[in-house]
């Protein structure tokens, strides 16, 4: 048996068209459309990709997308104040700071910045404890993108096994909490986890959030289990020429392919999902601070 492909192009298209729909009934009742406001620190070319990919969706939805480019060499206060600003800036709903900062700046202090209520990537404490505590609260993109998969495949996740594979607080830690809050029984493996291949197999859903290129073989999964693979690693491609790459996700995907019930491929899978979540976000912190409910 081979898996079901999981299009997380289409399905985040979806949700941009969601956000869309809703940005326009806000700007209606409003006038003014959500901002959302991206830092960009320093010029590592994938950065740069992702807040273009970030500022153009954010427009397509109907929102405004704001972009501060700062040089690598601004110091941690001048950072700390621009966002501070954009935290007092009534016109921006959203703020997200690119991860990772170059060396020598402290992204722990920036965040801290940030208004809890602007935080659509929801990294802040507040954010955090509100998770933790299943309050609501602006959640971090990329492993509510992973829950929005898991659901549009699979429908009620009551239930379900799911392991994560990773503990770090921007994926790992966040997905299992969310799993949990879908009633979901979830299994947080890492670095220490003993016989990762047995757990993996015990798996429903199985999450890999490790950033090691395929890791997970064919063998660690259970036949019709849901592969969600958060990984992107880019690798040699000497097939492709020298010096070409390729991405690939943290699943050996053509082993997986064949045992899994469905899969996300890398790239196309998780990935998209992230900037759409990060719409949603904008969007739930602009009605949130018009006191407007969507839908
Ligand atoms: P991270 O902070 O480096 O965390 C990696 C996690 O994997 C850690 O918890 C680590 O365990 C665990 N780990 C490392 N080696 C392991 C092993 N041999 N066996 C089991 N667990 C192991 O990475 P991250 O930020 O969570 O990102 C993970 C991956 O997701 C990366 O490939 C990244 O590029 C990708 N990612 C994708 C998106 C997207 O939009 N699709 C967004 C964010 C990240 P310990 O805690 O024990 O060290």
């Amino acid at each position: 048996m081979s898996a079901r492909i999981i299009d997380g192009k289409a399905i985040a298209e979806a949700v941009d068209q969601e956000v869309a729909r809703d940005v326009e009934s806000l700007v209606q009742t409003y006038g003014a459309p959500p901002c959302l406001c991206v830092v960009l620190v320093g010029d590592d070319p994938a950065s740069q990709v992702y807040v273009r990919n970030k500022g153009r969706r954010t427009q397509a939805a109907g929102m405004i997308s704001r972009e501060i480019k700062l040089p690598a060499s601004v110091s941690q206060a001048e950072l700390e104040s621009q966002v501070k600003a954009l935290s007092a800036d009534p016109d921006v709903d959203g703020i997200l700071v690119q991860l990772p900062l170059p060396a020598g700046l402290n992204s722990d202090a920036v965040i801290a910045c940030i208004d809890p209520a602007k935080d659509v990537d929801g990294l802040t404490e507040v954010s955090a404890g509100r998770l933790v505590l299943g309050r609501l609260g602006l959640r971090p993109c990329t492993p509510t993108g992973c829950i929005i998969l898991a659901k549009r495949t699979l429908g009620d996740l009551k239930g379900a096994h799911v392991v994560v594979v990773g503990r770090s607080i921007l994926v790992g830690k966040p997905a299992g909490l969310l799993f949990l809050a879908e009633d979901c029984t979830v299994t947080l493996a890492h670095s220490r986890t003993r016989d990762l291949a047995s757990v993996c197999r015990s798996a429903d859903i199985l999450v890999p959030a490790v950033g090691r290129p395929e890791m997970i073989k064919g063998a660690w999964v259970k036949p019709g289990a849901t592969v969600i693979d958060v990984g992107i690693n880019r690798v040699d491609n000497p097939a492709k020429g020298p010096g070409a790459t390729r991405l690939v996700g943290d699943v050996a995907y053509e082993e997986a392919f064949e045992v899994a019930g469905a899969i996300t491929p890398v790239p196309g899978g998780v990935g998209p999902m992230t900037i759409a979540c990060l719409l949603q976000n904008t969007l739930q912190a602009a009605c949130a601070r018009r006191g407007w409910s969507v839908g």
